[in-house]
């Protein structure tokens, strides 16, 4: 263990969903605001190897990082607020430790000894909290325990908290987020459940030292008092985590709660220096006061669960600030559109963006929303899959090649504008095992989409295994659907854009995933702003 860097470990109780993710994030915001370099790392009790598999209904957007890995959506939140890549080593699940711990049984390593939770399943977490920092890179370490205390699941994480608290005491402090929950009959709110959370912690030997308690109503001295004497806490570690109109707000309301201040006191860390949060400031008053507002629609089949879209959802929060705007995004099933209904279910949109996605399902409701954007000059992104569509809108009805397709839909489709390259072929395992991570793209001068990102070497995340065929692209090209991105090393296509449409951009990537508050994303600033030269009564409050 490196001696400079210390541990904040964050567990939750009570109930699931009370933003640890954010809580997390916000604290790492206000360290690194006060000029600690911090990383956060998510432990996820779950048995799969990464959420690579999981279907979103399940676990909402998987997110990806630089180095390809398929990680929890909470590392979107982190790289958002802390404008700092993750990676791999950020995301451990359950069966990752196991699976590591297993191959190093069938090597010899444990040297004849009985494999055990403890101690080797809790070293291997160990042994993986310390990797995050990097040898001393980072200053602190965030690790957030996912799960809730007290959860089978989540017994080995804890534990191995509890061990780190004893080696390094030092050097470790645990923050508990919990839930006082206001009971409309009683007219009050009850510290009960907060002070069960804290027992059960305590039977696994792991005494908080910080209470985030998240709460409808104010928490006033008497309450603090309260739950301060009955889980050992002094009063001002007991924070109010106040429901919040926008998450952007919850690094401010920490810091005047002064979370950023108990923690380093309890760590015995100086304050360094003042903390700078002026550019967060400033965003935050710009989302509160947009002078214009613009509607986009966001064509998919999982969206019933929003957090199937998150990084796009926020990506468009951060453009919509660069462009002083409201961005409305108007939830769309792919399911529920058809040649009939299309124009009335999509002509009040300024701008139309077709989702990522796998598999045959809404496949033809995504091709009409294209279709209506592209002849109705609307300005168009789409990601990934929505790249794909618009590649087979554009073969189907420009073209002539009434049954083109991806081969991902369509086996025998006479014209494989989308198809799987010759590696991808030969892969029979489905995790991890789709192009993955950061791909260098050579733009093409003067292409909208070089144009948003002002340069012409772009480095762009990927999730996918189904490609652009190269042998229809002179055709595309000459009927005015261009390849404006490639790969430079493998001449893969990676955006096609269509110049004589006022902005029409399919990218093979996900931009979405390097959009962060200190630097929005290039392709959705230039989307928004496509969107509001487009709408007729962008003006806010008309
Ligand atoms: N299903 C498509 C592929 O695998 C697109 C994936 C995506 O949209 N992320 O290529």
């Amino acid at each position: 263990m490196s001696e400079s860097t210390k541990y904040v470990f964050v567990t939750g109780g009570v109930t699931s969903s009370l933003g640890k993710g954010i809580i997390s994030a916000s604290l790492a915001k206000l360290l690194q605001a006060r000029g600690y370099n911090t990383t956060i790392q998510k432990l996820d009790p779950y048995i799969n190897i990464d959420p690579g598999t999981l279907n979103p209904y399940e676990h909402g957007e998987c997110f990806v990082t630089d180095d390809g890995a398929e990680t929890d959506l909470d590392l979107g939140h982190y790289e958002r607020f802390t404008n700092v890549p993750t990676s791999q080593a950020n995301n451990v699940t359950t069966g990752r430790i196991y699976q590591s711990v297993i191959e190093k049984e069938r090597r010899g390593d444990y040297l004849g000894k009985t494999v055990q939770v403890i101690p080797h399943i809790t070293d291997e977490i160990k042994e993986r909290i310390q990797a995050v920092a990097k040898n001393g890179e980072f200053d602190l370490v965030i690790t957030e325990i996912g799960g809730t205390v007290g959860d089978i699941e989540s017994l080995p994480y804890v534990e191995a908290v509890r061990q780190m608290l004893w080696e390094y005491p030092s050097d470790c402090i645990v923050v508990h987020l919990t839930l006082v929950p206001f009971l409309s009959a009683a007219g009050e709110l009850k510290t009960k459940p907060t002070q069960h959370s804290v027992k059960q912690l305590l039977e696994l030997g792991v005494q908080p030292d910080v209470l985030c308690c998240r709460t409808e109503h104010e928490l006033d001295l008497t309450l603090r008092k309260k739950i301060a004497k009955f889980c050992n806490v002094s009063v001002d570690a007991v924070i109010e985590a106040r429901d919040a109109d926008s998450i952007y707000d919850v690094p401010l309301l920490m810091q005047a709660e002064e979370l950023d201040t108990v923690v380093l006191q309890k760590l015995n860390l100086s304050s360094k220096q003042s903390p700078n949060l002026e550019n967060w400031k400033s965003f935050l008053k710009r989302i509160k006061n947009p002078k214009h507002r613009v509607q986009i629609g966001l064509i998919g089949k999982y969206v019933e669960l929003k957090d199937a879209y998150k990084s796009i959802s926020e990506a468009f929060i951060h453009a919509g600030v660069s462009n002083e705007t409201q961005v409305e995004l108007s939830w769309i099933h792919s399911e529920s559109l058809n040649s009939e209904n299309i124009s009335s279910e999509l002509s009040a949109l300024d701008g139309i963006l077709v989702a990522p996605g796998f598999g045959a399902r809404g496949i033809d409701g995504k091709i009409e929303a294209v279709r209506f954007a592209r002849e109705n000059n609307i300005p168009f992104l789409g990601i990934c899959l929505g790249m794909q569509i618009a590649v087979i809108e554009f073969a189907r009805n420009v073209l002539g090649h009434s049954d083109a397709h991806s081969t991902e839909m369509d086996e025998k489709t006479s014209a494989a504008v989308i198809s799987l390259m010759e590696e991808q072929k030969r892969i029979s395992n489905f995790g991890g095992t789709m192009r993955l991570g950061a791909y260098r793209c050579q733009l093409t001068d003067n292409s909208k989409t070089a144009m948003a990102y002002q340069k012409n070497t772009i480095s762009e995340r990927h999730r996918h295994r189904y490609e652009f065929n190269n042998q229809f692209l002179s055709e595309f090209e000459e009927k005015g659907m261009i390849a404006s991105g490639k790969n430079p090393e493998t001449g893969l296509v990676e955006v096609m854009e269509i110049p004589s449409h006022q902005w029409f951009v399919g990218v093979q990537f996900h931009p979405e995933y390097k959009s962060t508050v200190d630097s929005p994303h290039p392709l959705f600033v230039a989307f928004v702003q496509a969107a509001l030269k487009n709408t007729k009564n962008n003006s806010y409050g008309s």
